[in-house]
């Protein structure tokens, strides 16, 4: 009974835009570029962009070799590797004066390091251009492939953050391809391999969860050394997608907040708007002070 099931008064926001953005979203057309704020029409785009000074790019193409349930990205043949993306994305993040940025990318399930390479370059031609801006990477499970990680993590991100986006019964019908226990397992090498990089992940809630799942999806990432959490309501991009479930309060992701706090987690965003890169700026003073 989905008709039943409106959109709290919470949910409803208009999208504040201005000048300054229209010239950066003409900025992101004549570099090729996508950004997740932009494809997923991100209700946050302008306090990120504008006031925070942080965006997330989507690299290696906008087309994706899986089709999760809950994801607007297009999924299909993805277009030939493109080696000069990392320096158009760097020119952006220079050009919009970012201090943080995310860098996610599609599965390229096509390519056999998944796009490590491409991705590496990215952070290190971000890194060479605006040296202080802090730089999350948040890539899919690269099939859990060792190399692929380790090449990644040569480029010296900030913040790895790897999202498991639901519970761990929930996670055949809302993910393709990737696997529970594969994304605990990346989160816990890339803490192998760098102890000192924060690690981040992220759940999305309104699937059909139960509280004692996302209870045991936090036990689950502490147990890896995550340090890191987001919780945010799912909104169901399109009628093909799946529905939404439930909608949960204000309050009650205050709780998670409180809960996900208690088990050990050194930051926590939850609230209805909250992204996996929501106010990520934050976290990295966060975790640079622990
Ligand atoms: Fe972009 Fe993330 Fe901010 Fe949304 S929350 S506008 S996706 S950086
Ligand atoms: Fe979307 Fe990522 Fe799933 Fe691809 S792998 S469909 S980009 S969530």
């Amino acid at each position: 009974n989905q008709e039943h099931l409106r959109k709290p008064e919470w949910l409803k926001i208009k999208l504040n835009t201005n000048k300054e953005y229209t010239g950066l979203k003409k900025m992101m057309r004549e570099k090729k570029l996508h950004t997740v704020c932009e494809e997923a029409r991100c209700p946050n785009i302008h306090e990120c962009w504008a006031v925070r000074k942080t965006a997330t790019f989507m690299i290696l193409g906008d087309i994706c070799t899986r089709a999760c349930r809950f994801c607007a990205v297009k999924t299909g043949l993805p277009s030939e590797l493109d080696w000069q993306e990392p320096e158009r994305v760097a020119e952006s993040v220079e050009t919009m004066g970012l201090k943080h940025t995310v860098i996610t990318a599609v599965a390229r399930d096509d390519l056999k390091d998944g796009g490590a390479a491409v991705f590496a370059e990215t952070v290190r031609a971000i890194r060479r251009r605006s040296p202080f801006c802090t730089i999350e990477v948040l890539p899919s499970d690269m099939k859990g492939d060792d190399d692929s990680i380790m090449t990644l993590m040569d480029a010296k991100p900030d913040i790895f953050n790897h999202n498991i986006e639901t519970v761990r019964r929930l996670t055949k019908r809302v993910r393709a391809v990737a696997t529970y226990d594969r994304s605990l397992s990346l989160l816990k090498r890339v803490k192998e391999l760098s102890p000192k990089t924060p690690t981040k992940s992220s759940i999305m809630v309104g699937l059909g969860e139960t509280k004692e799942e996302i209870i045991q999806a936090m036990d689950d990432l502490r147990a890896h050394d995550v340090d890191i959490i987001t919780i945010g309501q799912y909104l169901q991009p399109t009628k093909k997608h799946l529905k939404v479930e439930r909608y949960y309060h204000p309050d009650e992701f205050a709780e998670l907040k409180e809960i996900a706090l208690s088990k050990g987690f050194s930051h926590c965003e939850a609230g209805p708007l909250v992204r996996s890169s929501y106010h990520a700026d934050e976290q990295v003073n966060a975790a640079a002070k622990d």
